[in-house]
């Protein structure tokens, strides 16, 4: 397919997936978008800071442009979030110091977001960096929102989570909500398929999501072919009366009344850092 035919595949495809009613008729859909992975230094980290201000970064802790590229976004008035590896299937996958381990305490789990936030520096929530394995095991991600919890007490602005469902088994924002934390979850993954027609399609169904329900949150990451494909799509929204909006402004906050917040500073003594 040559590049004008493939054009006008993908505003033919956007234009019948958006033609629906507007589900809130007093307010425009909005959308927010994280860019994952962030943190190698490499051209795309570049490419990634280019894009409109309004697109988060969530920035990998252990990589080694962290400190630099989490600063620069913080800059330039950008969100920025931690993205946090955690393991797919066990500890052979991704274990301890990169990935916290499932049988780890809430004040262990405590100590190992403290060393992410202090390495993603200005940090307004988390979102998971991989992780089937650990956020669809209910007592492993308690404990990591407990230790999350901690955290939070010892700040001056409480960490948000957002939950990436990188599995439908996922308990991450469940259990953020029990605890009574900011939540938000990603409804669309603009890039699992890398080629042009499929992130096209995927930009569609996000922006239907959006006008079905009000709202809705993409992850993309930092591949030639999505950061080809932004700059005119995000440039585009207006036409489609789709608002880009930080992430900060879709996260659900617990209510005045919710729970109080348990005192987890009782539980099992740490291990070692
Ligand atoms: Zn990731």
């Amino acid at each position: 397919m040559n590049q004008l035919a493939g054009k006008l595949l993908r505003a033919a495809a956007c234009c019948l997936l958006c033609a629906g009613p507007v589900a809130l008729a007093d307010q425009q859909p909005r959308i927010a978008l994280i860019m994952d992975d962030i943190g190698f230094q490499s051209v795309m980290d570049e490419a990634v800071l280019a894009l409109d201000e309004r697109v988060a970064v969530a920035v990998i802790p252990n990589a080694p442009g962290a400190r630099h590229l989490a600063r620069r976004a913080g800059d330039q008035g950008r969100e920025v979030l931690i993205h946090l590896p955690l393991s797919r299937a066990g500890p052979l996958d991704c274990d301890a110091p990169i990935c916290p381990r499932q049988e780890w305490s809430p004040e262990r789990m405590r100590k190992h977001l403290a060393w992410a936030s202090d390495r993603v520096s200005g940090a307004i929530g988390l979102n998971n960096h991989q992780g089937s394995g650990f956020t669809a095991d209910p007592q492993a991600t308690r404990r990591l929102i407990e230790g999350l919890v901690l955290l939070n007490g010892e700040r001056d602005q409480p960490l948000f989570v957002i939950d990436s469902r990188t599995t439908p088994a996922t308990r991450l924002a469940s259990s953020a909500r029990e605890a009574g934390l900011g939540v938000a979850e990603r409804q669309v993954f603009l890039d699992h398929d890398r080629d042009p027609d499929a992130i096209a399609s995927a930009w569609a169904r996000l922006l239907a999501t959006a006008r079905r329900d009000g709202q809705a949150i993409a992850i993309a990451h930092p591949h030639t072919e999505t950061l080809e494909f932004l700059p005119d799509a995000l440039a585009g929204l207006a036409a489609y009366g789709v608002e880009l909006v930080p992430i900060s402004a879709l996260i659900e906050t617990a209510s005045a009344t919710s729970r109080a917040v348990p005192d987890y500073r009782s539980a099992t003594a740490p291990s070692a850092p």
